[in-house]
């Protein structure tokens, strides 16, 4: 959420941003909105001193024995009181429309992200290691998964529908190690791991962010105010929901969960084995700071070299892309994903997802600090994927794997396998 204030200094920015993020939302209409509500608010104040003075004149009447005076008062009290009835009905609903479309004006963005309409315009920064020339038949990760026994799909479409999947045997131990070499790799670099709640309250969702847009790609627990998370950027940001924090150093917290999407919009998009399921394992990292840019870029940097040392230890190749305006979400003020090499797609796929907010879930979330004068400041909030599973299956088990069929496990991930170097068929 922005301050009304800067809106109305920036209005065609806003509304540029808005176009360029999709966002159908009129910067116009919701100024309008703006002004009615504070016009509605004077008029019910107004009336209301004036009806405050009229029943001391009715008292006034009563104690000076002017009993029909008093009468033709009340009388006229009556009638103020069915206007301004209808004025505070007027006054509730401009409130509640200005409200409604404060939720969907977009985070302003930042001088180096690119303009454009989709991921085709996400512009590369760098590319990191090579990708691997195979000269044998190379095998995709369903087939590599059914191989060897780790990766069952039927099964999971039989007891969960589409983009569903059981994991088993030495696949269940990879998508565990990974997730423990990412926290260990966070936990050594300062950040607080927390066992989060995945079911939050609605409140949880307009406050980092994700509703009113979003509300449909996240699945609710009906006949409860909750909803399962798609990520746990939503209670690890709330964490601090309506306090003031000490941010002299930046708070930097992660968290392993399971992330549950409901892919609405996917319908037949990435249909083939596990790139994009319903629910799905992440480590996050999430950084609040105080409200400097620099601070924010250094932090951005820094979550973002987490993910490419991550990548770097599981020796995936990899390039980083600055996202375009166009493929970012509302919240989000500057974006970098990371994309890992699929061999079977021949493509790199996006495994990472890193992005600065500046203040905008903070003020949603009212999460604040003092500043070096003591006044209270919102915080600037950030977050990163440091790993996601299974979709870094993909990448992990096709460029590793051998013409025989076995998979090599990197060095870094071993000590999390039993020591287990390479898997074999049986
Ligand atoms: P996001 O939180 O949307 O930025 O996504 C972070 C990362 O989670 C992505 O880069 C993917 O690695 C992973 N991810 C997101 N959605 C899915 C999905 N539906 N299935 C599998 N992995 C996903």
């Amino acid at each position: 959420m922005l301050d009304i204030k800067w809106i109305r200094k920036n209005e065609e920015l806003v509304q540029h941003v808005a176009n360029q993020k999709g966002i159908p939302l009129s910067i116009a209409e919701l100024l309008e909105w703006d002004d009615k509500r504070r016009l509605a608010l004077q008029e019910v104040e107004q009336l209301r001193q004036e009806r405050n003075r009229m029943t001391q004149q009715i008292n006034t009447f009563i104690r000076e024995n002017q009993q029909e005076l008093a009468e033709r008062q009340k009388q006229a009290v009556r009638e103020v009181n069915r206007r301004l009835d209808t004025l505070e009905q007027e006054q509730r609903e401009a409130e509640q429309r200005y409200r409604e479309l404060m939720m969907l004006v977009p985070n302003q963005v930042s001088p180096d992200t690119p303009e454009g309409r989709s991921d085709q315009d996400n512009v590369e920064i760098k590319r990191v290691g090579e990708p691997r020339a195979f000269d044998f038949a190379l095998k995709d990760h369903v087939a590599l998964g059914e191989l060897h026994r780790m990766i069952d799909i039927p099964r999971g479409v039989k007891t969960a529908g589409s983009r569903s999947y059981y994991l088993t045997g030495v696949g269940v131990a990879l998508h565990r190690a990974v997730q423990q070499l990412a926290i260990d790799l966070l936990v050594s670099r300062g950040f607080q791991l927390l066992e989060v709640p995945l079911m939050v309250r609605t409140t949880a969702m307009y406050n980092t962010g994700f509703f009113p847009i979003g509300e449909d790609q996240t699945y609710r627990l009906t006949e409860e105010d909750q909803w399962l998370v798609g990520t746990s950027e939503v209670p690890l940001v709330s964490y601090y929901d309506h306090e003031i924090v000490d941010v002299t150093k930046p708070i930097k917290l992660a968290a392993a969960s399971v992330c549950f999407r409901n892919e609405v919009g996917s319908a037949g998009r990435d249909v083939h084995g596990l790139y994009r399921v319903h629910q799905f394992a992440k480590v996050e990292q999430v950084i609040l700071c105080e409200n400097s840019l620099d601070t924010s870029e250094t932090m951005f940097q820094e979550i973002t070299k987490n993910a490419e040392e991550l990548l770097q230890q599981l020796e995936l190749p990899y390039r980083v892309m600055n996202v375009c305006t166009g493929d970012m979400s509302q919240k989000t003020y500057k974006q970098w994903d990371i994309e890992t090499w699929m061999p079977s797609r021949q493509a790199y796929g996006e495994t990472h997802s890193s992005s600065q907010l500046l203040d905008f879930q903070a003020r949603r979330s009212q999460i604040r600090f003092r500043d070096a004068a003591g006044s209270l400041q919102y915080c600037y909030t950030l977050n990163n994927t440091a790993v996601a599973s299974p979709r870094i299956l993909i990448p992990l088990l096709e460029n590793h794997q051998q013409e025989d069929g076995s998979i090599r496990i990197p060095e870094a991930l071993q000590k999390y396998m039993n020591g287990l170097d390479i898997i074999r068929a049986e």
